[in-house]
């Protein structure tokens, strides 16, 4: 495979009305210029989705063949796996390690794990009153606009793009403008398994003008977004006028909670992993840390160490766990939150400086904070770096309060020996998904989708059926 930068639309790789670049935050070299959709772009590609979803070729298609086509695509994935993995690396600064042997992966096992609903979206009939058989149908949308961010690019690509398809629906996916080149490359394996020119169409391009030109246009019948909560409000605004359905997977700051009856080595690692894993760009990152006040000095020494060992390094070097900051300006965006958890008085214990690797990129320093309190911007806001925020709690009620005291609701984790604890605690903690004594699993099948102003909605799962098929009730009259 070879880079792509044109904008793949009804098949064909074309240009866009203006272009830019993209960086390696690693070296802080431009890797490609890459084509950008303007509103002229946007109107293709939707005509382009539309002709092919209203195809007979598509609309007709045996299930299992569509199945079949899925499968192949995951089968290209998992053949081009290094380049695909090496050019998210060098797009996203993520380390090697987690392109490989994570994100890729999980993308190749979520296009087989849909590739199995696609010929199983079957309906209900219904019991109903007279000489009447009514059943339902489940039926695609039509054309369904992802809208993707650069923290997971082909991840959430995939989240997106294997349960629409496998629905029957045509997509039209934008990626985020710091990291559009998987994309592509998934672009150029769809057609090359086989689906036909127009089903999965590319347009990389700027949120508010490629984004919000997709969100505005009356021929995309949902948008699939994930992102933070403040574009998810403008995209659920923009999407109002045209009444199109979406779902937004949005921001977080999730607690992780830590009982003084833990298994405290095990919590250590997985507070960590929690925070520092994709460098904190992770919206379910357990970025708010809450630890029973009788162990927190104890505790806070084994995960200091932790943190100080997690040092940055070259992100195509396969032992390196902390890599670049995407850009530059998250990079200054992290950089502002640590001065302000310092300035609001919290107690800087691990990291807090901006570093590089051979006196480049847009790295910084695992950092921890102790002694933060629930007012401070840093215990409130969604930093979306290697961040983590402390703070003591009292025992079970306290911690749920304090845990709960957020907009968000994406995730939370609890660690404790406590089976009875874990349970309750989790029960009231108001999160989409809870993590018992382990942090960030994920699977295909596992539902993932925020309360609260995290997001409405589900991906993944067979919840994700329901937000790419609409219901048709049909009656027949059997007299
Ligand atoms: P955005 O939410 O702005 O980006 C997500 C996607 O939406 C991108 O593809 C973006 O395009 C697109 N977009 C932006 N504006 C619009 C619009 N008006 N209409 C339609 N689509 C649009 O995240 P940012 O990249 O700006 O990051 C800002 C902050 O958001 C981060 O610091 C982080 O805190 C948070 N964030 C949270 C994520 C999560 O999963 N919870 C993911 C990413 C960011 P483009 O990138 O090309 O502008």
């Amino acid at each position: 495979m070879e880079l792509r930068t044109r904008l793949l639309i009804g098949g064909e790789w074309v240009e866009g009305s203006d272009r830019f670049p993209t960086v390696n935050p690693a070296t802080e070299e431009v890797i490609a210029e890459v084509e950008e959709a303007g509103t002229a772009e946007v109107d293709a590609a939707v005509r382009s989705a539309r002709e092919a979803f209203e195809d007979p070729a598509w609309r007709d298609m045996d299930p299992h063949r569509r199945s079949k086509l899925l499968w192949r695509l995951a089968d290209l994935v998992q053949e081009n796996l290094e380049f695909i993995a090496e050019t998210e690396t060098r797009d996203n600064g993520k380390p090697a390690f987690e392109s490989a042997k994570v994100d890729l992966p999980f993308v190749v096992a979520n296009f087989r794990y849909f590739a199995g609903w696609a010929d199983k979206l079957s309906g209900d009939v219904i019991p109903v009153s007279g000489p009447f058989l009514n059943y339902t149908l489940r039926e695609p949308l039509g054309v369904i606009g992802a809208i993707v961010p650069w923290n997971f690019p082909l991840n959430i690509a995939s989240w997106k793009l294997a349960p629409a398809l496998a629905c029957g629906n045509a997509v039209i996916l934008k990626p985020a403008e710091e990291t559009s080149l998987t994309a592509l490359l998934l672009g150029e394996l769809a057609l090359e398994a086989g689906f036909p020119p127009g089903i999965v169409n590319v347009i990389p391009g700027r949120g508010p003008i490629t984004g919000q030109a997709m969100v505005e246009h009356p021929g995309i019948d949902k948008i699939a977004f994930t992102g933070s909560t403040e574009t998810g409000r403008i995209v659920m605004r923009s999407a109002a006028e045209s009444l199109k359905k979406v779902s937004l997977e949005l921001g977080g700051k999730s607690p992780n909670v830590v009982f003084a009856d833990a298994d405290l080595a095990a919590a250590a690692r997985g507070v960590t992993t929690g925070i520092f894993y994709g460098k904190g760009e992770v919206c379910a990152a357990g970025s708010r840390l809450f630890v029973e006040a009788s162990i927190k000095d104890e505790f806070m020494d084994v995960l200091v160490a932790r943190a100080a060992g997690m040092t940055v390094g070259d992100p195509t070097h396969p032992k390196t766990r902390l890599g670049a900051i995407v850009s530059k300006a998250q990079h200054e965006r992290v950089l502002s939150y640590i001065e302000s958890g310092i300035s609001e008085g919290a107690v800087l214990r691990a990291g807090g400086k901006p570093a590089s690797v051979d006196g480049r990129g847009f790295f910084i320093e695992a950092t921890v904070f102790d002694d933060v309190k629930p007012d401070m911007k840093i215990a409130r806001e969604e930093i979306f770096g290697p961040v983590l925020a402390t703070l003591a709690f009292s025992d079970l009620d306290d911690a749920i309060d304090q845990a709960n005291e957020t907009i968000y609701g994406l995730a939370a984790g609890v660690w404790t020996r406590d089976v009875g604890k874990a349970h309750r605690d989790g029960r009231r903690e108001n999160a989409g998904t809870g993590w018992v004594n382990t942090y960030n699993r994920y699977e295909p099948g596992s539902p993932f989708g925020g309360w609260k102003q995290a997001g409405c909605g589900r991906d993944l799962g067979e919840r994700a059926r329901e937000e790419y098929t609409q219901t048709k009730s049909v009656w027949v009259a059997l007299d």
